[in-house]
């Protein structure tokens, strides 16, 4: 029988396959652990405006860092979040931190100067009360010290309901960007219609925008469309001197990059306005 050592057949029990299945289940089962033995942080990014050099806010990263795994991304486990139906919780922890950083830094005597900013995923969007949730979390803190940032695929998975809540958080005091724009498929009629004022320039257009004219060009045509639209610009991703100096003749608004500053601590970046 040949299909007996075809060999794409064993492929599937090999003990590689088997480890990796079974390392799965380890991250998912820690990963839950960590979220709900509190043992997720938040690291801070700043975004500066590109005209006066002004701290105008930040966006607060979720953090993991696992006793045995060590540090994990959020590449690995927002996806491993959304799996396990936990992103709901893990986008109220990652809301609640971010509240309580903010009080924290008041209550010290040095309230943030900017708009401290929250990723919401896609998945969060499907939730036709998110508007509500995030209302109700949020009651501690000024609405116009928060922004949330939706991703471009997230709007788009359910358009009409995007709408209404975006429009909801805006009439709340939030401030709304659409995130990695440029990589996912929104259309250019819903994006008037997303209560949305900021566009987030996906960093892999600043990486090869000096490189490349046709990413320069996508950067161009996003700064000038927004501009049209009276929306803000962020570009992400921002490593050189250079990026940030086409940047600015661009008329983009404001930058966030290893450039300017890593993702830190709220400690550590608490010194960056004292
Ligand atoms: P994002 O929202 O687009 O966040 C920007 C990512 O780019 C961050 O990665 C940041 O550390 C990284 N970054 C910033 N500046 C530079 C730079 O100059 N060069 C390079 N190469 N990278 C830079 P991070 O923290 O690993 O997060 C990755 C993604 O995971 C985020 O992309 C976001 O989609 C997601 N994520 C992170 N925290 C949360 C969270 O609390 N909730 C949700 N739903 N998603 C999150
Ligand atoms: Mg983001
Ligand atoms: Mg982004
Ligand atoms: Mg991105």
């Amino acid at each position: 029988n040949h299909a007996k050592h075809d060999p794409s057949r064993t492929r599937f029990f090999t003990t590689t396959m088997v480890d990796e299945l079974h390392q799965h289940e380890i991250l998912q089962l820690r990963f839950s652990e960590a979220l709900a033995n509190d043992k997720l942080s938040l690291a801070f990014q700043p975004q500066f405006c590109l005209n006066t050099g002004k701290l105008i806010g930040a966006e607060a990263l979720c953090r993991w860092h696992d006793d045995i795994l060590g540090q994990v991304s959020p590449a690995t486990f927002i996806p491993l979040a959304e799996e396990q139906g936990l992103i709901c919780s893990l986008g109220e922890w990652v809301l609640d931190a971010a509240c309580q950083q903010l009080l924290t830094w008041e209550q010290q005597g040095k309230p943030f100067p900017g708009r401290l900013c929250v990723n919401v995923s896609a998945q969060q969007m499907d939730d036709p009360r998110l508007a509500e949730h995030i209302l109700r979390i949020a009651t501690r803190v000024l609405p116009g010290k928060l922004g949330l940032e939706l991703t471009e695929s997230g709007l788009m998975r359910n358009p009409e309901q995007t709408v209404r809540i975006t429009r909801a958080l805006c009439e709340a005091g939030f401030s709304l960007a659409i995130d990695d724009f440029g990589t996912g498929y929104s259309s250019l009629t819903y994006l008037k219609r997303f209560a949305a004022d900021t566009l987030k320039i996906d960093m892999s257009f600043v990486r090869d925008m000096l490189k490349s004219s046709h990413d320069h060009a996508i950067v161009s045509t996003i700064i000038a469309m927004a501009k049209n639209l009276g929306m803000q610009t962020v570009a992400e991703g921002v490593e050189e001197a250079e990026q940030a100096e086409a940047l600015r003749a661009l008329g983009c608004s404001g930058v966030q990059g290893f450039h300017f500053g890593r993702p830190v601590d709220g400690v550590t970046f608490a010194e960056l306005w004292l």
